[in-house]
């Protein structure tokens, strides 16, 4: 476990190591996707939280161009830049997030200005936690008050998915920075991809006696990237077979007609993709309705949809799901990108160690890596500490 740095801790440790004290401190949290996997890209709903595990950036203005960076992770040293030089092809190692985002504000026209900054996170990396958005989110919070840019809270999504779209690198959608930006203690970000509508849904799972626990299978699969781009493409092509311009304007009562126009794993992946945005308002009808623990067979469907029809999981995550429900779980699926990445499970506060338990014996009789298993829940969106 990463002991996060408080506000004044990472003031100080700024201030060793520029010279001068900040500006200011911001965070912005990961997050979770509670369900609605692969229907980001398809104009479709997402459901993610923003978790209790955050970056933090402190930042001071410079009189001149340049960017100097440091994170507390690692011994990677200062990266110096020159904000009037950047562009994608300069992208490497960590500062590529930051940097991206500097990037992706003059793409805006806005003049940035220099800048010192200190990261520290406890978003863990790679984990299908979105790290990089944690980091993104912080920035551009930071930047936009430092600049009096006056950016709202759909600007800074654009800007940030533009940062990690063409500076960065990465196909992602809108769903992680909105979770950061958006989120709210005790609710889950019901999120329209297509038109970025936003309605903040209650979560509460320890309130329902439930705990929300992400299991991290420390995989990643050689194939995640071509996996990745190849089930994009197959949504593409499904819709354009179908005549619609995304995914999200076929329903779930379209699909046997659907299977007349399509072969049969465009049909599958087309399937997985409409069942799930159903998934997603049905969970969200549920949670206002009922509440959590309301919710467990969604999850289910959504991992047998991601398994069977979408073909995205992998043993690790098959494992880690059927292990976590065998221990007690009333619900649980992959979640992310999948061939490897994290599950979560929602589970009676009670069976959570039985549940921890079973994951990590089962991980052990297949002699996989042991997993980390994460308890988390919705916490607040992006925010400036100092
Ligand atoms: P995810 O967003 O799912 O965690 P990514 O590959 O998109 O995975 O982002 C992980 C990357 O973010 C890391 O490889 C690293 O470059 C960067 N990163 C995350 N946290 C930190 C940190 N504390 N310090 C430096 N870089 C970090
Ligand atoms: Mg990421």
């Amino acid at each position: 476990m990463i002991l996060p740095l408080g506000p004044e801790k990472l003031a100080a440790r700024f201030e060793s190591v520029f010279g001068a004290a900040p500006d200011g401190v911001w965070q912005a949290p990961g997050r979770v996707n509670l369900i609605g996997e692969h229907t980001d890209y398809n104009e479709g709903f997402v459901l993610p939280f923003a978790i209790d595990r955050t970056a933090r950036v402190a930042v001071r203005v410079r009189p001149d161009a340049a960017l100097r960076m440091l994170s507390t992770f690692g011994n990677q040293g200062l990266t110096r830049a020159d904000a009037d030089a950047l562009d994608p092809s300069t992208a490497r190692g960590w500062t590529k997030y930051p940097l991206g985002v500097v990037w992706a504000l003059q793409q805006r026209g806005l003049a940035v200005p220099g800048l010192d900054l200190l990261l520290d996170s406890d978003v863990p990396r790679g984990a299908g936690l979105s790290s990089s958005h944690a980091i993104e989110c912080a920035v551009i919070s930071a930047l936009n008050e430092l600049m009096s840019a006056g950016l709202g809270a759909e600007d800074m999504v654009l800007a940030t998915q533009r940062a990690e779209n063409d500076f960065v690198g990465a196909p992602t959608g809108i769903m992680d920075q909105s979770a950061s930006l958006r989120g709210t203690a005790g609710s889950a970000v019901f999120l329209d991809c297509r038109d970025q509508g936003v309605r903040l849904v209650p979560f509460d799972a320890a309130g329902a006696g439930l705990v929300l626990l992400v299991i991290d299978t420390k995989v990643s699969h050689s194939h995640a990237d071509s996996g990745y781009a190849s089930r994009r493409a197959s949504c593409e092509l499904g819709a354009e077979l179908l005549g619609v311009r995304a995914l999200r304007d076929i329903a779930p009562a379209d699909l046997p007609e659907a299977a007349g126009f399509l072969d049969p794993v465009t049909f599958r992946r087309v399937r997985h993709v409409v069942t799930e945005n159903e998934r997603v308002l049905q969970t969200v009808e549920l949670l206002d309705a009922a509440g959590p623990r309301a919710i467990g067979p969604l999850l289910n469907a959504s991992h047998a949809s991601m398994r069977d029809d979408f073909e995205i999981s992998c043993a690790e995550l098959d494992l880690a799901v059927d292990a976590a429900r065998s221990g007690g779980a009333i619900g649980a699926r992959m979640t992310g990108g999948g061939f490897g990445g994290s599950a979560i499970a929602l589970a009676p506060m009670e069976s959570e160690r039985q549940v921890r338990a079973a994951v990590e014996n089962a991980f052990f009789r297949a002699g996989h890596a042991a997993p980390d298993i994460f308890s988390m829940r919705p916490a607040a969106g992006a925010m400036r500490l100092a």
